[in-house]
């Protein structure tokens, strides 16, 4: 079938884990590590991971857990100072950026959509997204009374940010799709990636009079609609693909010819299938500061996301997960399971 030796290891693997599946509780694979590393005593310097394989575009729950991974670090302290390495990532850095951000505390910690907005006490907010590459390096934390010295530093290190109490933030980003920017606080709503994007999934605001109203008479795909994050923020491909398994909704079906108790389900299960997502990944960072960070993508699985081919683990059903492009996207599903 061409495929290549690291594919058909990943399909035995899958399917190994199939009848696991069945039985077992379901396990969220663990995402996190790949946008975030936290380097501690017990790590040699020269340790510091290499993600190689392939890896999806970080939604909602990943950002949500790289933002609680740097907030020991940053939470209430000072940029001592701001070191930006170049003069851009996706789009140029705001002007000044490391004289704005020097000498500022940082008052809070937040997250919109896909952005992780750090406040801070000079009234600007500094916004980070991870882009597809972006990684965030967390090093120096204090623990006990030991001094923990810094990795050296690596090739495409573009922001680090020093902690006054020695604490260290490095952004890194092979492939500069990720993007910083400074804005004022106040204004943050009106900032250009942030004042089209929809409500939070996990948040008020989100609920099913809502949704019903925006995919009401809608041509598109459900799953092109619940990607448009100006219907919704924070949703990619990985978790709608999980969604709509779940909801026992066909992704190519129009969003407008749903009926409203279908489209009512949908938003516990966005609910649910983000809090657990975001469960694993604090779990997955909790288990990663325990070991050698070489933690299990492969271990664990979604349930249809990457399983073209793979048996539907929905109890009594025999088919297969299926793939389908749609706008450019890969759509996997059970053609039985899901109508
Ligand atoms: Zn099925």
């Amino acid at each position: 079938m061409g495929q290549n030796p690291c594919h058909l290891q990943r399909v035995a693997s899958l399917s190994a884990s199939v009848e696991a599946h069945r039985t077992a509780p379901y396990l969220w694979p663990c995402l996190s590590q790949q946008y975030l590393s936290v380097v501690e005593q017990r790590e040699p310097l020269a340790d510091r991971p290499v993600i190689k394989r392939k890896r999806p575009m970080p939604e909602l729950p990943e950002v949500e857990t790289v933002k609680e991974g740097i907030r020991p670090a940053m939470s209430g302290k000072i940029i001592a100072k701001a070191e930006v390495n170049r003069p851009d990532l996706r789009w140029p850095f705001p002007e000044n950026m490391a004289d704005r951000l020097t000498g500022s505390r940082v008052t809070a910690l937040r997250r919109r959509s896909k952005y992780i907005l750090v406040d801070l006490d000079s009234g600007e907010t500094l916004l980070i997204h991870l882009g597809m590459s972006g990684r965030m390096l967390v090093s120096g934390q204090k623990i006990g009374a030991f001094h923990h010295p810094h990795p050296a530093p690596a090739k495409h290190d573009h922001v680090v940010l020093h902690m006054d109490d020695d604490s260290r933030v490095t952004f890194n980003d092979a492939r500069r799709f990720g993007a910083m920017d400074l804005m004022p606080t106040a204004a943050q709503e009106d900032h250009w990636l942030i004042r089209d994007i929809g409500p939070e999934p996990l948040g008020n605001s989100f609920d099913e009079d809502y949704l019903a109203a925006k995919l009401k008479g809608r041509n598109t795909p459900i799953k092109s609609a619940l990607l448009d994050q100006r219907i919704v923020a924070g949703l990619g491909n990985i978790y709608v693909c999980e969604v709509l398994y779940r909801a026992g909704i066909h992704p190519a079906r129009k969003a407008g010819k749903i009926s409203s108790k279908r489209v009512a389900s949908l938003v516990p299960l966005i609910r649910q299938v983000l809090t657990e997502a975001i469960a694993a990944g604090g779990s997955s960072l909790r288990d990663y500061r325990q070991s050698d960070g070489e933690l299990g993508y492969f271990q664990h699985v979604f349930q249809v996301y990457d399983r073209e081919g793979a048996a539907c683990l929905t109890p009594d059903c025999d088919r297969k997960i299926r793939r389908i492009v749609q706008s450019g996207r890969s759509s996997f599903f059970c053609p039985q399971c899901q109508r």
